[in-house]
């Protein structure tokens, strides 16, 4: 069909407003806004076939005059977004059915191969006027927040993006667990078990980070992603544990990291402590969880019987550089799969005697399990310490010493001070 045809045939529905009208050839002439465009068809209509022209009066079928209140809406969202700090923008919308059919069946009826949807309008025009009035712009890809217009009930609603930290963090109690552990009996809900905490352990690693950052963004939350995670009883010292935490909800954006940085290292009081590296964004959140990074751990060993530091020296020394096959073990097979892992002990040297007890020092391939190397864990990992010397070996105390960086960071990972 000819333009000047589709013009006329859309005339036809009804009352139609410049904007709709434009739109519904919205991808031809880019440079013209769509109330331009849809004036400029009228009136090019309206000579083609020798009528006198005049512009559209009644309410727009399509959009009900939804075009008149752009200021209007800009407005609102201005309002919405009052207390937030942000630099960047989104704008978006929640668009009525009844609207996206009455377009859609013009579409389809006259076989219209450019139109432009009313979402898509609406959302540049409110967020031209936003940007303008605010002086923040519209970013599509990783806007700092996202109004949302809900066109039917006449709200706003507004998301804000989450900002992302990375650091890395050192933990010098034994006791407490790298994230919220929820109370078993009750999930979180609250129960005597619990003292109506909803939590296994009054604190965790997460929640000495997150408090003071919760504090400072005046976020809702804040959630740790750590590079893997030593176990409750573990210390993690030497270089630290490199973490991205997400501060949920931050109605501030702009804090000087090494602020923050001292503001979690008083509040934490020596039991943890961070480095704060970079703002950091969802895709280092995967690069670290994929947890590849090899992880040295400092041990003490109990061992049945007597037997020299030389004796355990060389037993330590035919697990280095073999295949360790690892039965899922048995104190976390209620949440990890059943399966055999294969992992190879990097080095693996005795350094000293305390109290009757081996200290060894471990390099281990990510997702070796460290006290099943030693014990054995009933069969379940081979070889390990207990099967070669044929006594029982166990691990007392366990320190992570080394976590490799597996982003690349801009400070070298320093020995915290605490004291
Ligand atoms: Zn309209
Ligand atoms: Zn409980």
């Amino acid at each position: 069909m000819e333009l000047l045809d589709c013009v006329a045939s859309i005339l036809e529905y009804g009352p139609i407003c410049d904007h709709c009208l434009g739109r519904m050839f919205g991808k031809r002439s880019h440079s013209l806004g769509n109330d331009e465009r849809g004036r400029a068809l009228r009136i090019t209509g309206a000579i083609a076939r020798d009528v006198p022209f005049a512009p559209e009066t009644e309410i727009c079928w399509i959009c009900s005059g939804l075009f008149e209140e752009l200021d209007s809406w800009a407005d609102r969202v201005a309002a919405a977004l009052e207390g937030i700090e942000f630099d960047t923008l989104l704008i978006g919308c929640r668009v009525p059915p009844l609207i996206t059919e009455s377009e859609e069946m013009v579409w389809t009826d006259l076989s219209l191969t450019h139109p432009e949807p009313l979402k898509a309008e609406f959302n540049r025009e409110v967020g031209k006027r936003v940007s303008a009035r605010t002086g923040h712009e519209v970013d599509f890809k990783q806007p700092d927040v996202v109004a949302i217009a809900d066109l039917a009930r006449g709200g706003v609603e507004v998301q804000i993006s989450p900002l992302f930290i990375y650091g890395r963090y050192w933990k010098y109690e034994r006791g407490i667990p790298q994230t919220r552990w929820h109370c078993r009996v009750c999930r979180g809900k609250g129960c005597e078990r619990c003292g109506f905490t909803g939590k296994m352990y009054a604190d965790s690693v997460e929640e000495l980070i997150a408090r003071p950052l919760i504090a400072a963004f005046s976020a809702e939350d804040a959630v740790l992603h750590g590079a893997g995670r030593e176990d409750i009883d573990a210390r993690m010292l030497g270089t630290g544990r490199p973490f991205v935490i997400e501060v949920v909800a931050p109605t501030t954006r702009h804090h000087d990291l090494s602020a923050l940085q001292e503001a979690v290292n008083r509040s934490a009081g020596g039991r943890v402590a961070v480095m704060l590296d970079h703002i950091s964004d969802r895709r280092e959140v995967e690069t670290i969880k994929s947890e590849k990074a090899h992880k040295k751990y400092s041990i003490l060993v109990e061992i049945e019987g007597a037997f020299s530091k030389e004796e355990v020296q060389t037993a330590l020394k035919t697990l280095e550089g073999v295949t360790i096959h690892q039965r899922t073990p048995a104190r976390v097979s209620h949440r990890r799969s059943d399966r055999v892992r294969k992992r190879h002990v990097k080095e693996i040297e005795c350094v000293g005697v305390q109290d009757g007890k081996f200290l060894i020092e471990v390099l281990g391939e990510a997702g070796l399990y460290i006290k099943e190397l030693i014990s054995g864990d009933g069969g379940r990992t081979t070889p390990s310490l207990t099967e070669i010397l044929g006594a029982a070996a166990r691990v007392t105390s366990l320190d992570v010493v080394m976590v490799e960086a597996v982003v690349p960071e801009t400070r070298p990972p320093q020995q915290m001070n605490t004291e």
